[in-house]
């Protein structure tokens, strides 16, 4: 509990129900603005998931932030919230309440001492200074509106207040205690759901020669075809699993997957050497034949790609590895060439939430007001983070989306109860 919780049998000006990222920030901005806010968390304590972030390092946003970087129902009402709280105002956020940010060559930002338990701890601290009560182990199990007084319900507590603000997550990590609470609230007052998947999630394969690869990494590029048409790449490291493929690379297809199509439709082709073009790459081919045709294809292979992968790609391409250069038909060559720039991944499908780190798919964003994420059916109800139909790519995007549209549901929300502004964020 951050303060005394003197709200008891009073009305609330505003309920948060779920302590993660974009609760708090819902919280802190609109008791910045002068409401009461009382924040409901089901588990024992706030901001679970935001523990395990990067790893516990806590990848907080990235240094280019835009809607191109989110799948959602709706890149319009993204931009408009990222717009609201861009990445350069949520750094001055973290800075003003005391924690410093680090910037990656690639972009991804993190807390200067890289502890996700510093993020969580600035929020908690920002929260107490603005006198927001917090109550764990309080899971809202029904939320009702009369008369427009919104009344939450749970185990042994019932509270009354003139706006909430679902902030409840979505499906992933069920065990940080995101179990899809926000959505069945949002039924009840008739917003529709989209579908549900996991997304940022590894993917599972049946096949044991991609399996024995378990360890190996390396940058690929990634396409996912349906029907022979290409709808979505991704670019990154690919890990190899005992259980199949992770990575940010494949993790970021997921979401497409879920969203466009689904196990059976969908294939994924990689390109193990995305780094060297195919002209470079039989350029290399045609001199190595010339200077030493003595060379195995799988030693020629294995100066870019590890040499465990070479011989899982030359064995899929039924190509004897020991075959040396001078040897090499013409038709092994196009063999080689496809199997090493555009090899479809034998996928059974992404894995489940336990493994995902966010959820696609949610409150849709065409049944939220785009400006302030207030419900187009239930005046005073407003949606914030994962729980909506919006998920980022790998690299600090979904943090960001949690900031920006905690900030907005929050800063709406005290407006709306004509709240004066008060002070900063
Ligand atoms: C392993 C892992 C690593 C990740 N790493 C990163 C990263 O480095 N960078 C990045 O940008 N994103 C990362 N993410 C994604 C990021 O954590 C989420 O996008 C973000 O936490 C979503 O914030 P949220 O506040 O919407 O939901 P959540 O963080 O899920 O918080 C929801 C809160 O609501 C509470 N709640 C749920 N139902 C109820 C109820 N009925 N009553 C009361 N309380 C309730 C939950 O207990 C929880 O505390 C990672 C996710 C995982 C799982």
């Amino acid at each position: 509990m951050l303060s005394e919780l003197s709200v008891k049998g009073k009305t609330i000006d505003l309920i948060v129900i779920g302590a993660g990222p974009a609760g708090l920030m819902a919280a802190i901005s609109a008791a910045s603005r002068g409401a009461r806010v009382l924040i409901l968390e089901g588990e024992a304590s706030s901001g679970k998931k935001l523990l395990v972030t990067g790893g516990g390092h806590c990848n907080i946003t990235n240094r280019a932030v835009s809607e191109r970087d989110f799948y959602s129902d709706d890149p319009r009402t993204v931009r408009n919230v990222l717009r609201a709280l861009p990445v350069s105002k949520t750094v001055d956020f973290f800075r003003e309440w005391g924690l410093s940010l680090m910037t990656e060559e690639d972009g991804k930002m993190f807390p200067r001492d890289r502890k996700a338990a510093s993020v969580l701890g600035t929020l908690l601290g920002a929260a107490r200074e603005r006198k927001v009560n917090l109550l764990t182990r309080s899971e809202v199990l029904a939320l009702h509106c009369r008369h427009g007084i919104f009344s939450t319900e749970g185990k042994g507590f019932s509270f009354s207040s003139k706006a909430v603000i679902v902030a409840t997550g979505g499906l992933s990590y069920p065990a940080t205690g995101s179990r899809g609470a926000g959505y069945k609230i949002a039924e009840s007052f008739g917003h529709s759901i989209v579908a549900p998947s996991p997304a940022l999630v590894p993917f599972e394969t049946a096949d044991a020669d991609w399996r024995g690869l378990a360890g190996i990494t390396l940058e690929t590029a990634l396409g996912l075809f349906r029907r022979g048409q290409w709808f979505a790449e991704s670019r990154g490291p690919l890990l190899f699993t005992h259980q199949g493929f992770s990575g940010p690379a494949v993790m970021n297809l997921a979401s497409p997957w879920a969203r466009f199509g689904g196990q059976g439709a969908l294939t994924i082709c990689a390109n193990f050497l995305p780094q060297i073009s195919e002209k470079s790459l039989r350029e290399r081919l045609r001199e190595k034949r010339v200077a030493k045709p003595a060379m195995t294809i799988k030693k020629f292979l294995s100066h870019d790609i590890p040499e465990r992968l070479a011989g899982v790609l030359l064995r899929k391409a039924d190509i004897v590895s020991e075959k040396q250069l001078a040897n090499f038909s013409k038709k092994e060559r196009e063999l080689l060439f496809r199997m090493v720039r555009s090899c479809v991944l034998p996928v059974k499908g992404p894995l489940g939430y336990d493994r995902a780190e966010v959820t696609a798919g949610g409150i849709p964003l065409k049944e939220v007001n785009p400006k302030t994420l207030e419900s187009n059916i239930a005046p005073g109800l407003f949606f914030a983070g994962e729980v909506l139909d919006v998920d980022g790519r790998i690299g600090g995007f979904n943090l960001q989306w949690a900031w920006s549209s905690g900030y907005v549901a929050g800063c709406a929300a005290a407006e709306k109860l004509g709240q004066p502004i008060r002070s900063r964020l």
